[in-house]
């Protein structure tokens, strides 16, 4: 969902292909010995529970009492882990060896993958590609924006699926194939490989990376709470954004996050909208507009709708007019961004004149629509949006110590 919704830098520098086809050797991490009490509180813990990443205070504590520890290791280990961002567990030295080694033997991984690559853009965004244990590389990204003298607002935008089975027809992800979900620690251990770049806190969160968010959404959900609870991220700085599956709508606004719902719309009518999103015939705009009434009514944070504006598709002013009709129709709390297309190699869409878009703006806002037009980030190094795929889809991404044979699925891109 980066895709268009943020227009970043995709570039990345060319590798040898022998470096990017180097084998991982495989380390089977065998289950954890901890057996849970019925009132444990890591019964709470329903992904990979070797990954210490992602688990609360409460259960780490169990995880040292397990490993006949006293419960204030696990507060340690907290701080370890989101204060400290020690990504291994040797370093954990203000922790026993003993206990190190304890942890190590149960099979317990902080669950930090190796950052495979980095392309920074003469803006200053920041492309990370991520390897992780499977060898699937994913993206994330790192926006900076100076807000004020020495301030900076960091954004990383994450990704929460290798690849994504939607094919939205603009989208590069969407082409590459999906691959698999994305587990909790995977999509948080990406927060912190931005900070690891920038030296910097991340101050907001969007889901717009690789994949939708929504059918991910237990994992998305985890990863927020973790964002939110322990690395202090507040939710009104986290932003989930979706094309619209059916039924998880009504399912997030039930849990009554303080974080922005961005849907990903791109047309104002549903015949349109199916065109360029193929996924919307199993679920209509009216029904869509519904969900997300009820999302702003159950959580009173607005909506923010992202329209991506393709040339001579869906940017003329009277897509304008007629998407400014269907917002109020379904009331207040609605936002548009704007975000103008940014080619990919093999694309049949193009990018509208700076005046299309504008004349697109001004007709929203003369009807009492709040708009922005989102700023491409990364163009300058051949590195928008959607572009990842095209340098990287002809080289294999995943590298199985027997097959070394590249599958749609294993590529890793961000649209
Ligand atoms: S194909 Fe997937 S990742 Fe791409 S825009 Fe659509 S939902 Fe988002």
């Amino acid at each position: 969902m980066i895709a268009v919704s943020i227009a970043l830098l995709q570039h990345v520098t060319s590798v040898p292909l022998a470096r990017a086809l180097r084998p991982r050797s495989c380390h089977a991490v065998s289950a954890p010995s901890r057996k849970l009490s019925a009132s444990s509180p890591s019964r709470a813990t329903h992904v990979d529970p070797h990954v210490l990443l992602g688990m609360t205070e409460p259960e780490l504590q169990q995880v040292a009492v397990d490993l006949g520890q006293q419960g204030y290791r696990g507060k340690q280990l907290h701080h370890l882990i989101y204060k400290r961002k020690i990504k291994d567990i040797q370093e954990f030295i203000q922790l026993p060896q003993a206990f190190r080694n304890n942890l190590q033997e149960a099979g317990w991984t902080v669950g930090r993958s190796p950052i495979y690559q980095t392309v920074t853009a003469a803006d200053g965004t920041v492309k990370l590609l991520l390897k992780l244990e499977d060898n699937r590389l994913i993206e994330t990204v790192g926006i900076p924006v100076e807000v004020e003298k020495g301030a900076m607002r960091l954004t990383a935008c994450v990704s929460s699926q290798v690849g994504c089975p939607l094919k939205c027809s603009f989208c590069a992800t969407g082409k590459g194939g999906f691959s698999r979900n994305l587990k909790r620690h995977e999509i948080i251990e990406q927060v912190l490989a931005i900070e690891e770049i920038f030296k910097h806190r991340v101050t907001n969160v969007v889901f717009m990376g690789m994949g939708e968010p929504m059918l991910n959404l237990k994992s998305v959900l985890e990863a927020h709470r973790c964002l939110n609870k322990d690395i202090q991220i507040g939710q009104r700085m986290i932003t989930i954004s979706t094309v619209g599956v059916p039924n998880t709508i009504k399912k997030l606004a039930s849990h009554k996050l303080q974080s922005t719902l961005a849907l990903s719309l791109h047309a104002p009518n549903q015949k349109l909208r199916e065109s360029i999103v193929p996924s919307a015939k199993s679920y209509p705009l009216e029904a869509i507009m519904k969900d997300c009434k009820e999302y702003f009514l159950e959580t009173n944070r607005r909506v923010s709708f992202e329209y991506a504006l393709l040339a001579g598709v869906n940017d003329a002013v009277d897509h304008a007019v007629e998407l400014a009709e269907m917002l109020h129709e379904w009331g207040r709390g609605h936002h548009v961004n704007l975000i103008p297309f940014n080619p990919i190699e093999g694309s049949e869409y193009k990018r509208p004149y700076n005046k299309a878009v504008q004349a697109f703006a001004a007709a929203l806002e003369s009807r009492k629509i709040t708009v922005s037009v989102r700023q491409t980030r990364g163009l300058d190094a051949s590195a928008a949006c959607g572009q990842l795929r095209n340098e990287f889809q002809k080289s294999p991404l995943r590298i199985d110590s027997n097959n070394t044979s590249q599958s749609e699925s294993d590529i890793a891109v961000a649209c």
